[in-house]
């Protein structure tokens, strides 16, 4: 089941590599990842900092490290992402590097370069790869250059209407309006017709000005039923890049994934195997270290890239579950300097597992929904995990994001980890908030779920369907 531990961090130790052992590392980040990455700290020996808002000075992330530091109100703006606040953080408590997990600063290449310039490492990639895949034109632009087929669209920017008409004309209605500063789905429009065209473009760029600060927009040929498939990498220092499998996350409401598959049930072995190899040569080329995931879309057997994610993704457990790896761990080993410890060859993935992502949400509305946790209960039993910062007690606060809980199930087959996944929804128990338990509980029991059927907008014609 575990991945053989090659003699190639053997060999290359005995080459006397430099490398730095982390006593102390900074978790800029909340909430359950913040736990996750302080497991993996302890697990190996690294001394861990919290740090929080004051809204969260009582939160699970704070309880269970060795240190932890106020850096700002509720506001995530002044306190999980305070520059200033962090490093001064870092200061203070001698912490040698810097985790940043996922969200928050996690992909700010000023964030990355500040800590470097005060002799701190940056658990990531280098500010300048986060910088070139931090925008979205450039990242279609190196990934093509890499040999990645991109989704047709503008080559880049798209400055004037005129412009917006004619690349639209040229591959075709509907067409996706995109801002370059994107992220979490937000700053896209959907454009059926050239009379909208105008006014789309308009409010795109309104809402990426909004929420990023920047309008600059480029317009993609809009894919109808794609699946979303993305693949996890990971690289050293020494150039070498593994690619750790993949997930499908077509399941998804607002482009905001619910549930996460390892690996996708519908490809096959010699789709995956072009596909691992044609990435890891476009990431040894490009010269990519740390964890990155490269996000596809994949539709009528062609993969179009949309963008890269030079960080942990929420949803890599599915992945550490069918490979039996701790992705957090070779996270902190590469940061330390240390070479892969595995070849491509070494890894075999095994059984299928499969994510839900439990909001504090009304499972039917999605109205976010904090509050006091009165009752709290994890499901257990074989192969199943859970990646929480919930306790009884707590009060789920209304400033961050509502992802409290990860249920992720393993099974020696697809159908076994679904009925697994039944099992455990069905064990778990949050009280005194809403959360998405009851639409994933739904899920388990539908047809195109089990036939694997389903596509990046199948979900939201199935809440529809169940208005
Ligand atoms: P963000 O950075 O905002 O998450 P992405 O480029 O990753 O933006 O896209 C998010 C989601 O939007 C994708 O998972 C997919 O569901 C949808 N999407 C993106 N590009 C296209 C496209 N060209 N056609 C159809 N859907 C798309």
């Amino acid at each position: 089941r575990f991945v053989l531990f090659s003699s190639r961090i053997k060999e290359i130790l005995n080459e006397s590599v430099l490398y730095m052992v982390f006593q102390k590392v900074l978790i800029a980040n909340r909430g359950e990842i913040a736990v996750r990455i302080q497991r993996a700290c302890r697990e190996m020996g690294i001394k861990t900092v919290a740090v929080h808002s004051v809204v969260d000075r009582d939160a699970m992330h704070v309880r269970l490290a060795d240190e932890s530091v106020c850096i700002g109100p509720a506001s995530s703006k002044l306190s999980y992402m305070n520059l200033g606040a962090l490093i001064s953080a870092c200061e203070l408590t001698g912490a040698q590097a810097v985790h940043p997990g996922f969200g928050f600063l996690s992909e700010n290449a000023n964030f990355a370069q500040a800590i470097q310039e005060h002799g701190i490492v940056f658990i990531g990639p280098s500010p300048q790869h986060i910088r070139v895949m931090g925008d979205k034109v450039e990242a279609k632009k190196t990934a093509l250059s890499l040999g990645l087929q991109t989704v047709p669209g503008s080559e880049g920017e798209v400055s004037t209407l005129a412009e917006a008409e004619s690349i639209s004309t040229k591959i075709g209605y509907p067409i996706l309006i995109k801002a370059s500063s994107g992220g979490g789905g937000r700053g896209m429009r959907v454009c059926y017709q050239p009379s909208d065209l105008a006014a789309l473009i308009e409010s795109a760029g309104a809402e990426a000005q909004a929420c990023f600060g920047y309008s600059g927009i480029y317009i993609e040929k809009f894919l109808d039923t794609p699946r979303h498939i993305e693949f996890q990498i990971l690289g050293d220092k020494f150039g070498s890049v593994l690619c750790v499998g993949e997930r499908d996350c077509s399941v998804q409401r607002r482009h905001q994934k619910i549930w996460e598959e390892a690996l996708c049930p519908v490809l096959t072995e010699n789709q995956r195997q072009e596909m691992y190899s044609k990435i890891i040569y476009a990431m040894e080329c490009f010269g990519y270290q740390g964890l990155g995931t490269l996000e596809f879309l994949y539709q009528n057997g062609n993969f179009y890239f949309i963008e890269m994610n030079t960080r942990v993704q929420v949803e890599h457990p599915v992945t550490e579950m069918v490979y039996g790896l701790d992705l957090i761990r070779l996270q902190l080993q590469v940061a330390q300097g240390l070479p892969l410890p595995y070849t491509q060859k070494d890894l075999r993935p095994f059984g299928h597992a499969i994510e839900c992502r439990i909001n504090a949400e009304d499972p039917e509305t999605f109205c976010p929904s904090p509050g006091k946790i009165s009752a709290y209960a994890a499901p257990g039993g074989p192969f199943v995990r859970v990646d929480s910062a919930l306790f009884s007690g707590y009060t789920v606060p209304s400033n961050y994001d509502s992802l409290v809980a990860k249920l992720v199930v393993w099974g020696i087959t697809r159908e076994e980890c679904i009925s697994r996944l039944r099992r455990a929804l069905g064990e778990y128990v949050i009280s005194g908030i809403n959360t998405l338990i009851p639409l994933h509980l739904r899920l388990c029991d539908e047809p195109d779920i089990h036939h694997a059927l389903y596509h990046i907008n199948w979900l939201e014609q199935y809440l529809d369907l169940q208005r």
